[in-house]
């Protein structure tokens, strides 16, 4: 799959292997990123069309919660027209720590009426798609972390930035903010919508539709089906916990590996010494590593963590994320015994939990690696701060619209957010 594994084996001469994993790198300058970064407060795709603010409420204390990313995650390929943002959150309070629901992620996005309609051809998700080639997989970076098509359209210094513009020109989707400008009804939707109207026509509307395959497939969902609850309104800022300072993802780039040395040693532990493989992680890392040496999943995660020590973010759309461990929750979930791999996407009792607004599977998406917590915690003194050792988010891979939501208006979908938790001792 990733195409480090089989090029490792053939002894080139490459000194660097290139994955289909984008890494996101945290810097205090935008650097024209407008959208993609570590904390902050949300910045929704419609303002003035937020989601419920029970959607980034704790579970457990019910307290709101702090944006820990907001990831511009448009695809353009994979899902013309549709305007994506992920935003993870956490709960702020240490008590609530460990605890399912203390992390929670939305999905929002906005699908341009000119999309083509969900299970087109256009719209099928290539779902082994060969490693994109060097001069695609810049506009992928750009257009989940960097620039924006404002930026775009400005030729910069960037030498990148020619070589991949008559791609974006030829693509009919790339020029996306020419969608919410040129879509005359955007606004006027916004301001039919009766929101303050509890009781929605929505019921009454769903009654006389036929029942989709995905609305069926749904109600054998153990979340709950209807109509949604009335949104709540968000609390004044001045209400909600202190967010952590922004920091732009305005670097990315997709990962690359030290050639393997020594292939097919069962035990990986020497490599943690090789002079180069992650010099510069600093001691952190590496003690991790010591402490938790008997645990070949965990180190396999600080390993290749270790090989780009200040990627905040890993990122591949139904790639593979890398497991923390595979034992807990999480691991226990999503770990398919044998393979060294994890379910892509839900089959069974293995995998993400299907799509809990439409009943389709979910892929992974996107983790946040540990350098995250330090560029998050930048301001705060002491050790008690964060202490996860990755956050795994799965979504739904039609990318559905929230229900009830119309083409052009911005809606927003809970997502899968999974949690691997520092461990706190060495297991055995
Ligand atoms: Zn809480
Ligand atoms: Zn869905």
């Amino acid at each position: 799959m990733a195409p480090y594994d089989s090029d490792s084996s053939e002894g080139e001469d490459n000194d660097f292997t290139e994955t289909n994993v984008l890494l996101g790198y945290a810097s205090a300058d935008a650097n024209g990123e407008e959208i993609s970064r570590l904390g902050g407060r949300p910045d929704w795709i419609d303002p003035k069309n937020p989601p419920s603010s029970a959607l980034a409420r704790c579970n457990v204390c019910k307290d709101m919660l702090v944006l820990l990313l907001q990831l511009n995650a448009e695809l353009p390929d994979r899902f013309p027209g549709h305007e994506r943002r992920l935003y993870i959150f956490s709960c702020r309070r240490k008590s609530c720590r460990r605890k399912e629901g203390s992390t929670r992620v939305i999905r929002g996005v906005r699908i341009s009426p000119d999309a083509p309609p969900a299970g087109s051809k256009e719209n099928k998700p290539a779902k082994e798609a060969p490693p994109a080639p060097k001069a695609s997989s810049q506009g992928i970076g750009e257009a989940l972390f960097g620039v924006k098509p404002a930026a775009a359209s400005i030729p910069r210094a960037n030498p990148f930035a020619t070589s991949s513009s008559p791609a974006a020109a030829v693509n009919p989707f790339a020029p996306k903010t020419a969608q919410p400008a040129a879509n005359p009804f955007s606004a006027p939707q916004q301001q039919q919508q009766p929101a303050p109207e509890p009781a929605s026509p929505e019921p009454d509307a769903a009654k006389d539709l036929p029942k989709t395959f995905a609305e069926t497939l749904s109600l054998n969902n153990p979340q709950p089906h209807g109509p949604p609850p009335p949104a709540e309104p968000w609390p004044e800022e001045s209400a909600q916990p202190e967010p952590y300072p922004v920091r732009w993802l305005s670097d990315a780039e997709y990962e690359t590996l030290e050639p393997v040395t020594m292939p097919n040693l069962p035990a990986q532990k020497m490599e943690i010494d090789t002079s180069d493989a992650g010099g510069s992680a600093g001691g952190k890392e590496d003690k991790e590593v010591f402490e938790s040496s008997m645990d070949a999943t965990f180190q396999k995660f600080a390993d290749r963590v270790g090989e780009n020590p200040d990627q905040c973010i890993r990122y591949e759309f139904a790639g593979q994320p890398l497991l923390y461990s595979k034992t807990d929750k999480v691991g226990a979930l999503l770990h398919v015994a044998g393979e060294g791999n994890v379910k892509v996407t839900t089959s069974g009792s293995k995998g993400f939990p299907r799509c809990g607004n439409c009943g389709a599977g979910r892929v992974f998406e996107v983790q946040l690696a540990p350098h995250a917590i330090e560029e998050l915690e930048i301001d705060e003194d002491g050790l008690d701060g964060m202490d996860w050792g990755t956050v795994i988010i799965g979504v739904c891979e039609k990318d559905c619209q929230q229900r009830g939501v119309v083409a052009g208006e911005a809606g927003y979908v809970e997502e899968w957010a999974g949690v691997q938790w520092e461990e706190l001792t060495a297991k055995r």
